[in-house]
């Protein structure tokens, strides 16, 4: 057997995150390292969900790295959301102008990645058995990335195409086909929008509604990405400092300190100009965190489904009851698609699927819905998902699921007690936001942990489990002065059978997640120990 190569840091991940601390660790602190992506190709999420109507909600100007200032300005735009050809395109970009796709090796999973204390250094192994060793891990494993494919009968049995958007091939056109979607996430509304101008019959399977507002989409001309660029100093300031990171300024006001009147012209207003996030708290500063004010935005949707949906059935089917309290939809057209000729909605609240048969889907008033092709939009085993899937065992050989056998946590979101020297981008309990400025915080603050801990002559740095423990109860509460754990959604782990139902995220926006980072840092890395 051959020895493992050596290493200073390894990088697994070749999206968002895992592509800007190579650059980071390679390019400006001159380490040693390598990333790992198993993925075909660089850009994570953008990578592989090519589904049909795949894009972003973030808006374009703000969906991309603050870091390369040259970049800002030269990289254009020409569309209120990128696309997702558009995202993978600049990613690509990115690693080229930086010089990266030659420490990314693709077509590579890491399947173990264990501390040996001895030498106090990480061993890496790759699914064709090729080692590593390096001194500091970096997980940029993707909160979105590990498909959710429920255990529904018959699956196997499916005699056309059965594909999960998270992995939708290349070859894959379903243009005039019967095409049958299970899922009304931010996948599955963007996907049915999109598949019912190409299909020739399109079948949505639903369990529950949705509130989606429209994401007002639409081209941007030069003139106003040359102002855009202009102001870049400004909005990144604006943004970090903001509590959602979207790019525009989150609403002081309460929406019960105004009159109906009022509230409903913010409403109309901020519909009008389009985006879910700044539906959610754009609008009034209360919708996630007060009952009424959630109940008012939540009605003001309901009765704009009753407006457009021109099928009472159908619209009565589409109206979902519960709390506004899950991450904000918003889309072009998506409660229009109903009124085509060629979409039908089956509510499998209502009228259950009891098996995937050979010909397609069949439902409990036995009806037997022929397709050609299956799609599951039926969202990740968020966070952890991915994390739990691999060999990863920090000290004492113990598992990660050992360290998260009462759900997953973190020392600011991006470090674990007991795994010395290894950070986790995008790890539970981070930052609950328009992610590339988190990402960017998160892997600007690891590069300057390790520039310290090599400085320090340190061998290791590592989280106390109190800071996990303290850490963990700040999210919590936070998390509970929200509406969001009282419905059930990924962002909670309800999504996924059988997992536990826990915090996943820091809820006070990334101004005050900024602040955090650099107390911890300017107090000396508070709640870490060196060794
Ligand atoms: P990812 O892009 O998920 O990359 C993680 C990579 O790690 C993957 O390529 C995966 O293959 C790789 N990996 C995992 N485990 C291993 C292993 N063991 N070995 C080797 N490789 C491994 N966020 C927003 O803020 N705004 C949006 O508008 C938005 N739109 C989205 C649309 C879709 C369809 C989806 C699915 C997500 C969206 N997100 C959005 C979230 C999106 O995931 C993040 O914005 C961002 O792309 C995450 O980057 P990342 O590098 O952290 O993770
Ligand atoms: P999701 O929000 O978890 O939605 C999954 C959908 O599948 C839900 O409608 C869910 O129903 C349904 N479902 C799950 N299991 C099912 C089962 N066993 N039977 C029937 N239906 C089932 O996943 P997602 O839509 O992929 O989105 C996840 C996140 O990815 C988003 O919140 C967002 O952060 C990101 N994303 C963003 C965009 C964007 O607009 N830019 C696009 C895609 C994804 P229930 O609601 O009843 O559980």
């Amino acid at each position: 057997m051959t020895a493992p190569q050596q290493l200073d840091a390894i990088v697994i991940g070749a999206g968002f995150g895992g592509i800007y601390m190579l650059h980071r660790l390679r390019n400006e602190m001159g380490l040693k390292v390598r990333a790992f992506e198993k993925g075909g190709g660089i850009g994570g999420t953008w990578y592989f969900n090519r589904y049909p109507g795949a894009k972003s909600d973030t808006e374009s100007f703000v969906y991309r790295y603050s870091f390369d200032k040259d970049l800002l300005q030269s990289w254009n735009w020409t569309s209120r959301y990128l696309d997702q050809p558009d995202i993978e395109r600049y990613l690509n970009h990115v690693v080229d102008r930086h010089d990266l796709r030659r420490d990314i090796q693709l077509d590579t999973e890491i399947t173990h990645a264990v501390f040996d204390e001895a030498s106090a250094r990480w061993q890496i192994r790759t699914q064709a058995g090729e080692q590593y060793s390096s001194k500091y891990l970096v997980t940029a494993l993707g909160l979105l990335a590990k498909s959710n494919m429920p255990n529904i009968p018959g699956r196997d049995r499916f005699a056309g195409r059965l594909v999960h958007t998270n992995a939708w091939p290349k070859d894959l056109d379903i243009t005039g086909k019967r095409v049958g979607v299970i899922g009304t996430g931010s996948t599955g509304t963007q996907f049915i929008i999109a598949a019912a101008k190409m299909a020739g019959h399109l079948t949505v399977f639903q369990r529950s509604p949705q509130y989606c507002v429209p994401s007002g989409n639409g081209p941007v001309d030069p003139a106003e990405v040359e102002k855009v660029k202009q102001r870049y100093d400004e909005i990144w300031q604006q943004v970090r400092q903001s509590v959602v990171a979207f790019g525009f300024q989150e609403s002081s006001v309460p929406a019960m300190s105004v009159n109906d009147e009022e509230r409903q012209r913010v409403f109309q207003q901020i519909w009008d100009a389009g985006n879910g996030f700044r539906f959610m708290f754009g609008t009034f500063c209360d919708i996630a965190t007060n009952p009424e004010a959630n109940a008012a935005a939540a009605a003001f949707i309901r009765s704009k489904i009753a407006e457009i949906v021109q099928d009472p059935e159908t619209a009565r089917k589409l109206t979902p009851k519960d709390l506004y309290a899950k991450r904000p939809l918003c889309n072009e057209g998506y409660y229009e698609t109903y009124n085509r000729d060629n979409v039908s909605l089956v509510s499998i609240l209502e009228n259950p699927i009891e098996a995937i048969t050979t010909a397609g889907v069949l439902t409990a008033d036995g009806v037997e819905h022929e397709l050609d092709v299956l799609v599951f939009a039926t969202g990740f085993d968020a966070v952890d998902g991915n994390y739990r899937s691999m060999e990863l065992r920090g000290r004492g050989g113990h598992h990660i699921n050992e360290a998260w056998a009462d759900g997953p946590s973190s020392y600011l979101g991006l470090s674990a007690a007991g795994f010395p020297n290894m950070f986790m981008i995008l790890g539970p309990n981070g930052p609950f936001t328009n992610l590339p400025p988190s990402i960017e915080a998160q892997v600007e603050w690891i590069a300057e942990a390790i520039a310290h801990t090599e400085s320090s002559g340190a061998t290791t740095m590592e989280p106390t489990g109190e800071a996990v423990q303290g850490w963990t109860r700040t999210c919590d509460e936070i998390a509970h002065m929200t509406l969001f754990p009282k419905v059930e959604s990924w962002i909670f782990g309800a999504n996924v059978p059988g997992k536990k139902n826990t915090v996943m995220f820091y809820m006070a926006g990334i101004g005050a997640y900024r602040q955090q980072l650099a107390e911890v840092r300017e107090a000396g890395y508070k709640g870490f120990v060196f060794a």
